[in-house]
C-alpha cells in the first residue's frame, strides 16, 4: 500500500553500549499512522549482528557490575531519580501524542491513562524493588551439621525483553522498570509495528546520565531475526515477552538450547460473566469496556460474554444500544472512544474472524465492517455476535479486534464450565450484587486475574500473568520484580571444629 510522507518524518537510532547508532547495513523502515496510513517515523531495521552487539554490551556491563554491584536501594533511589526527568519531559515530548499516532491508542486514553499510569508503575516498581530484601536469614538449622543459613537475591544477569504493539509505552515500563531495579543489564526490543514511545523513553533515561553505559541497549528490528537472536543467544540470562502464544511457544523453544529463565504473557480469551442479579446499569457498560477498550487489542480483554438465559435479551439489545454510542475515529481526536485497528494485517485479521463467526452460524447484531466516512486508516466498528457457542473458532481464538461473543448459559456452574473451557487463561470478569459469590465464582474459574464488577484495572502492586497458555510467570507488584531475581542459599557453618562434621565420617574414616 502506498503510503504519504509527512513532513514531519522522525528518524531513530538504535542504542548499544551508550551510543546512538544506525542499524548495521543502515536499513530503516517505516512507522504507519493508523488513523491516517501516513509515515511518521523511520526506525533502524536492526540485525542479528545489532541484536550480538547489544547482548555483548549487556553482558560486559554486567560483569563490570557498575549497575548490578549497587545495593537493592540505592538502585531504587536512582530509578526514582530517572522517574522524576520522565515526568518532567513527558508532556513536553509529548508522548502521549506520539503514542497516539504510532500504536492508534485514542489521545483519551493515552492522556489520560496510559502515559500516566505507565510512569507510575515505573515508580512504584523502583520503590517496591528497594523494599525487596537483598538478605533473608533463613532458620538456624543444626540436622545435618549446625549451620546458618541465608538467601542472598541477586539479578538474573542479561535480560532480553521483546513487547508487542498493542501497549508499547507501558509494556516498555513495565519491562525495563523492575528489571533495572533488581541490578539487570537488558536489551529491549520493540515491536516493529510501534517501535517509537520505547525509542524515546530509552533516549529519555539515556539523558538523565544515571546508568552505566550497556545496561540499558534497544534493538528495534524484525522478531524474526532481532526477536530469535535475543531469545536464543547463549549470553542472555532470561527472556521477558508479551505477545502472541504461538511466538511465545517459539521463544520458549529457542529460550531452551541455554535453559533461560523466561517470563511469557501471552494471549487470551477472558469470560466476562454477568450472574443472574448483575445491575445491568453498570454491567452493560462494563461489557463494553471490556470487549471493546482499546479497539479490544488487549490480551486480557473479555471478548466471551457468557449471559445468563433469564436475562439474555435485555442484555443484547442494551448491549447493542450502548456500543452505537461508541465513537470511532482517528486516534488523535478527542472524541473518538476507538480508533483504528494497528495495522492493516491486524485490520485483515479482525475481517477474516467476522466472516468465519458468520460461516459458523453465530447471528452479527452489531457492526462487523469498517464504518463508512474514512478514505484512509484501519477502522473497525464495534462488533457483536449472539448465539455463540462456545465450541466456535470465534469464541477459542484470539482475535484481538473489537469483536464480542455472546454466550447464553443455564446455571452458574454450566457459566465456569464454560469459562474454563479454553486453552487460554489470562483474565476474567463477574458482574453480580452478591460479592461472596462472585469470589466463589472466580475462585472456580483457571485464570491469573478476575475482576469483579470492574474490568482491565490492572495496578502496581497486583502480580499480572496466565493460567495454561496465557503464559509463564507474572509481571507487576512483589512477585513481578522477584521474576528478574535469582536466590542464592548461603550455608555458613557454625562450627569450626571436626568433630561437629558427622556427615563427612561417611566418606572418611
Ligand atoms: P507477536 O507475538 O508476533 O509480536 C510480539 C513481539 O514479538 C514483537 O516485538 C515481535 O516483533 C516479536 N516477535 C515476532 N516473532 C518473533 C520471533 N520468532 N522471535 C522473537 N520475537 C518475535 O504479535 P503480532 O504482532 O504478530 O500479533 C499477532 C497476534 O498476537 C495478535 O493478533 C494477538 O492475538 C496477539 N498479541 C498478543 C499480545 C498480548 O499482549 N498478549 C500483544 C500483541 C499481539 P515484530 O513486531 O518485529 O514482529
Amino acid at each position: 500500500m502506498a503510503t504519504a510522507v509527512s513532513e514531519s518524518v522522525r528518524t531513530y537510532q538504535l542504542y548499544i553500549d551508550g551510543e546512538w547508532r544506525d542499524a548495521t547495513g543502515g536499513d530503516t523502515f517505516p512507522s504507519i499512522n493508523p488513523s491516517n496510513e501516513e509515515v511518521i517515523a523511520n526506525v533502524p531495521k536492526g540485525t542479528r549482528e545489532d541484536a550480538q552487539a547489544a547482548i555483548g554490551a549487556a553482558r560486559r556491563s554486567f560483569e563490570r557490575g557498575e549497575w548490578a554491584g549497587k545495593s537493592l536501594r540505592q538502585r531504587s533511589e536512582i530509578m526514582l531519580k530517572a522517574w522524576k526527568y520522565l515526568t518532567e519531559v513527558a508532556i513536553e515530548r509529548d508522548w502521549a501524542g506520539i503514542e497516539s499516532a504510532d500504536a492508534g491508542v485514542t489521545l483519551r486514553l493515552a492522556n489520560l491513562a496510559h502515559v500516566p499510569t505507565a510512569l507510575e508503575h515505573f515508580r512504584s516498581l523502583a520503590v517496591q524493588g528497594g523494599e525487596i530484601k537483598e538478605y533473608e536469614p533463613l532458620p538456624w538449622v543444626d540436622m545435618p551439621a549446625v549451620a546458618w543459613n541465608f538467601v542472598n537475591r541477586e539479578p538474573q544477569g542479561v535480560c532480553g525483553q521483546i513487547i508487542p504493539w498493542n501497549f508499547p509505552f507501558m509494556m516498555a515500563c513495565w519491562k525495563l522498570a523492575p528489571a533495572l531495579v533488581t541490578g539487570n543489564s537488558v536489551i529491549l526490543k520493540p515491536a516493529s509495528n510501534t517501535s517509537l514511545t520505547a525509542l524515546e523513553l530509552v533516549k529519555a533515561l539515556d539523558e538523565t546520565g544515571l546508568f552505566p553505559k550497556g545496561v540499558i541497549n534497544i534493538v528495534t528490528g524484525p522478531g524474526a531475526s532481532v526477536g530469535e537472536e535475543i531469545a536464543a543467544n547463549p549470553d542472555v540470562d532470561k527472556v521477558a515477552f508479551t505477545g502472541s502464544t504461538e511466538v511465545g511457544r517459539r521463544i520458549m523453544q529457542l529460550a531452551s538450547g541455554t535453559v533461560k529463565k523466561v517470563t511469557l504473557e501471552l494471549g487470551g480469551k477472558s469470560a466476562n460473566i454477568l450472574l443472574p442479579d448483575a445491575d445491568l446499569d453498570l454491567a452493560i457498560d462494563g461489557s463494553l469496556l471490556a470487549a471493546f477498550w482499546h479497539q479490544g487489542q488487549i490480551c486480557e480483554s473479555g471478548t466471551r460474554l457468557l449471559v445468563h438465559e433469564s436475562m439474555h435479551d435485555e442484555v443484547v439489545e442494551r448491549l447493542i444500544a450502548r456500543a452505537k454510542e461508541i465513537v470511532v475515529g482517528p486516534a488523535d481526536d478527542l472524541e473518538s472512544g476507538m480508533g483504528p485497528l494497528v495495522s492493516e494485517a491486524q485490520l485483515a485479521t479482525v475481517k477474516r474472524y467476522v466472516e468465519i463467526g458468520k460461516q459458523e452460524g453465530a447471528r452479527l447484531v452489531l457492526g462487523g465492517k469498517q464504518p463508512e466516512g474514512f478514505d484512509k486508516g484501519y477502522y473497525f466498528e464495534p462488533t457483536i455476535f449472539d448465539g455463540v457457542t462456545n465450541d466456535m473458532r470465534i469464541a477459542q481464538e484470539e482475535i484481538f479486534g473489537p469483536v464480542l461473543s455472546v454466550i447464553t448459559y443455564t446455571n452458574t456452574g454450566e457459566a465456569i464450565k464454560i469459562a474454563n473451557d479454553s486453552i487460554y487463561g489470562l483474565a476474567g470478569g463477574i458482574w453480580s450484587q452478591d460479592i461472596p459469590e462472585a469470589i466463589s465464582v472466580a475462585k472456580a474459574i483457571r485464570t491469573g486475574t478476575m475482576w469483579i464488577n470492574d474490568y482491565h484495572l490492572l495496578n502496581d502492586v497486583s502480580p499480572f500473568g496466565g493460567y495454561k497458555q496465557s503464559g509463564v510467570g507474572k509481571e507487576l507488584g512483589m512477585q513481578g520484580l522477584l521474576e528478574y531475581t535469582i536466590s542464592k542459599h548461603i550455608h555458613v557453618a557454625a562450627s569450626t571444629k571436626r568433630s561437629d562434621r558427622f556427615i563427612w565420617d561417611t566418606l572418611l574414616p
